[in-house]
């Protein structure tokens, strides 16, 4: 544990917020900072966490334990409405409390004896895990260079074989969504290495240009790979606690096992399912009219990123993403990042993230999240152009 860095990410930046409020108790501080949501949720969908809560306390409605996989009605929507055409059936969805849980689990299923690769820079989660797991061989863990000048896709040919691929898209923090060639890549490098990928698509609703929005749309890539997702970051449940991952049937170890048998156990072992509330306002989402509510959130949020994109693009820096992502990168050449954090916000008093954190290639960046209200980025963006005019 002691190879973990000082503490969670966001923990340092509250700590910077606190401090910076003592410092200025009058500043009226914008967070750009940690990815969470803002908006309200469709009345929809409270509405069915609403109803499914009210049933509990009568003698007909009341539930117990569900299924430790999740409720067939959620896995069958998710199969069919969003791995449409893909050929899954709903016994390879597996629903949890969230993408984050999942990572973990999927940890602890491989167990500490493998090596693993990340995108650098990416969401901490996968090294962190890894890591508490007892995967302390530095050697264990492959960074995986993604830069601007690469369009955020590693150098397959120089990164070595190892079990299990970590792969973030649209990238947190980069933004970036991998193209359709950059994945048949991925899947046909995973293939001759006998690697596993384990795809975080946790923001694949936000993908607005053809970028494929699961690694499934890739030819052969159930035999290598698993895909998590959730209703975090596009549904508003982030303190509801919602996601799932897929295992298709054709995923094999190298001895022949199945990886969905070993992830069920996981799952009935360490797990005994998601919120049954929450299931109910996951299938509300997954209805027409949900996903059009949904829709219309999202739409706020993707605004949001192209004021911040514009902004920085006027300021004459260098911005990444943004457009499949809630997220903007921005580059500030020669400077370190935890520099450009405490510069803006000393004297803009805006939250931001520094890219280092993500990974040793995010230093001289920092991410800006566009997960507020509209009226709170257009001040931030007043803000930021007036500081570097
Ligand atoms: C936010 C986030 C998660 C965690 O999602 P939860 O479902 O809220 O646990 C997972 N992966 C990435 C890349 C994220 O940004």
């Amino acid at each position: 544990m002691e190879m973990l860095r000082n503490g969670y990410l966001f923990t340092e930046i509250f700590k910077k917020q606190m401090e910076h409020m003592e410092k200025y108790p009058d500043a009226k501080i914008i967070s750009l900072g940690i990815g969470d949501t803002t908006l309200p949720m469709p009345r929809l969908v409270t509405t069915a966490m609403q109803e499914y809560s009210n049933a509990l306390s009568t003698i007909e409605g009341y539930r117990g334990y569900g299924l430790e996989q999740g409720n067939m009605p959620l896995r069958k929507a998710i199969a069919r409405n969003i791995y449409k055409n893909m050929g899954f059936n709903e016994s390879e969805v597996f629903i949890s409390d969230g993408a984050q849980g999942d990572i973990a689990r999927i940890q602890l299923m491989f167990g500490s004896n493998i090596s693993i690769a990340v995108q650098d820079p990416t969401f901490p989660a996968y090294v962190d895990t890894s890591m508490i797991m007892g995967q302390t061989r530095k050697q264990a863990v492959e960074y995986m260079r993604c830069n601007p000048e690469k369009s955020f896709f590693p150098e397959l040919s120089g990164v070595p074989r190892t079990d299990v691929i970590f792969f973030c898209s649209p990238n947190n923090p980069t933004g970036h969504a991998a193209s359709r060639r950059q994945l048949e890549d991925l899947v046909s490098f995973a293939t001759n290495n006998g690697s596993i990928i384990v795809y975080d698509a946790a923001y694949s609703f936000f993908i607005s240009d053809d970028s494929p929005k699961s690694i499934f749309e890739i030819p052969g890539s159930k035999q290598v790979a698993i895909e998590i997702s959730s209703f975090s970051k596009f549904a508003g449940f982030t303190g509801v606690r919602l996601g799932w991952t897929v295992i298709p049937k054709e995923l094999r170890y190298s001895n022949g096992y199945q990886v969905i048998k070993d992830f069920n156990r996981i799952m009935c072992t360490c797990f005994n399912g998601a919120s049954s509330i929450a299931q109910a306002g996951g299938l509300a989402c997954l209805t027409a009219e949900g996903l059009q509510g949904i829709r219309g959130v999202m739409d706020v949020y993707k605004e949001n990123a192209r004021s911040l994109v514009e902004t920085f693009s006027l300021i004459g820096l260098k911005v990444y993403g943004g457009v499949n992502s809630p997220y903007a990168w921005v580059h500030f050449p020669g400077c370190k990042s935890w520099d450009v954090f405490n510069e803006i916000l000393e004297k803009t008093h805006v939250l931001t993230v520094p890219g280092c954190e993500f990974g040793p290639s995010g230093e001289g960046f920092i991410r800006v999240s566009s997960f507020g209200k509209r009226d709170q980025i257009q001040e931030a963006c007043k803000r930021l152009k007036r500081l570097f005019a």
